[in-house]
């Protein structure tokens, strides 16, 4: 059967529509004016410095990385829990990859175990130079903490907030990189807004803006205060660095313009159905997620729900009930090291026993803003009759 309600959807309205057509009838389709007013008014919503426009969150994590020299014989530590995009972005620069085991009550990197594998990674001197910090379901990490951390062991830190973006720290937005050197965001249409696909990193730091914008397009610079050999009139841009093509066009940017406008209301409605979720879900077998406390206000990009206590065959059969009866229930996520590529790694998973227990425990139930509460009703009232 197939799904009647996806785990995530969305919103596209007649005002995106008319934004959108407005820029296929004007002269720039790309590299026009749309990209930086949208990057503009990014940074000011999360309070960064500047904002780098991108085709999608997985290219965000590419130039971020690149930006802070991440490279060869380098490591980069990310969470188990997450999409392999955190990751890969390492592979990309020719980086290795670890994993920090997740923290069982947030299922956010756990700090205690971060601290004490750097502790052991200084002896041995494999300290990492980037950790990817991922803010599962958009619930932000202990950044305070892992800030402390990274000035003990000098290492930077990414936050990858693809969940995340509307979501707050400690009563601040997430994005304002207080404790980070660089925050990415994606628009891929199941994040809490959309470019169709799309991305975007945001940071304080100059110098890693100017490197991001340069690799974002080919690493060509434009500006002659930056070119390397004197510029002249045959020579308008020079390539100083190795770049890529990562550009977003104006068409997409316009759809983002339109959608911020409405990402506060959007972050309301998914609070409002985790509300519904977490008030008609409280049960002996289910653990449920936190979303809203003194420092943390959710993005709330995913609800998931634990069987706790309940044996992987128990789960497996919820999880096909519900596909069954045409919710399209999903599990975020499969550990990364678990995916095949990662194999060759070597990785054993006895080190990671928290993700593994979530690995078994986690089905993601639908949310997105237009999910009515007949629709909520309808996945709740399966969840609690499997446990009748
Ligand atoms: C979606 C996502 C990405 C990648 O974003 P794309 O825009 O799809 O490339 C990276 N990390 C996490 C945690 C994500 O959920």
């Amino acid at each position: 059967m197939d799904s009647i309600i996806p785990y995530g959807q969305q919103e596209v309205s007649d005002d995106d529509i008319d934004a959108v057509v407005n820029v296929l009838r004007s002269s720039c389709l790309t590299q026009g004016l749309v990209v930086p007013k949208f990057e503009h008014k990014v940074s000011e919503y999360v309070g960064s410095k500047y904002a780098v426009a991108v085709n999608s969150g997985t290219s965000a994590l590419h130039i971020a990385c690149h930006s802070l020299g991440l490279g060869k014989g380098d490591y980069l530590w990310t969470t188990p829990i997450t999409f392999v995009a955190s990751s890969n972005c390492a592979l990309y620069c020719g980086a290795k990859v670890d994993f920090v085991d997740i923290d069982s009550n947030s299922w956010n990197m756990s700090v205690e175990l971060l601290s004490e594998k750097l502790k052991k990674a200084k002896d041995n001197n494999m300290l990492p130079k980037v950790v990817v910090v991922v803010h599962l379901c958009g619930l932000s990490c202990e950044m305070e903490q892992i800030q402390n951390l990274a000035k003990k062991y000098k290492f930077y830190i990414i936050e990858d907030a693809c969940h995340a973006l509307g979501g707050k720290y400690q009563n601040q937005m997430i994005g304002n990189c207080r404790y980070s050197d660089i925050t990415v965001f994606s628009f891929h249409p199941v994040k809490n807004i959309t470019t169709g696909e799309g991305g975007m990193a945001v940071t304080n730091n100059r110098e890693l803006f100017k490197h991001m914008c340069i690799l974002r397009s080919h690493g060509i610079t434009r500006d002659p205060s930056e070119m390397i050999q004197g510029s002249d009139y045959s020579r308008t841009y020079q390539q100083i660095d190795i770049g890529f093509n990562y550009r977003m066009t104006d068409i997409q940017a316009a759809l983002g313009i339109s959608q911020l406008v409405r990402l506060d209301g959007f972050i309301q409605k998914r609070h409002q159905i985790a509300k519904i979720y977490n008030k008609s879900l409280d049960r002996l077998f289910l653990k449920l997620p936190i979303y809203n406390n003194i420092s943390h206000y959710s993005g709330l990009h995913l609800y998931v729900i634990r069987t706790k206590g309940l044996s992987v065959g128990h789960n497996k059969e919820l999880f096909n009930i519900l596909r069954s009866q045409g919710v399209g229930v999903n599990k975020h996520y499969i550990p990364v090291y678990r995916q095949p590529y990662y194999s060759k790694f070597g990785f054993k998973i006895d080190n990671f026993n928290n993700a593994e227990l979530y690995y078994k425990e986690a089905i993601t139930l639908p949310i997105f803003p237009s999910l009515t509460k007949n629709n909520i009703k309808y996945v709740v009232d399966i969840v609690n009759g499997y446990f009748q």
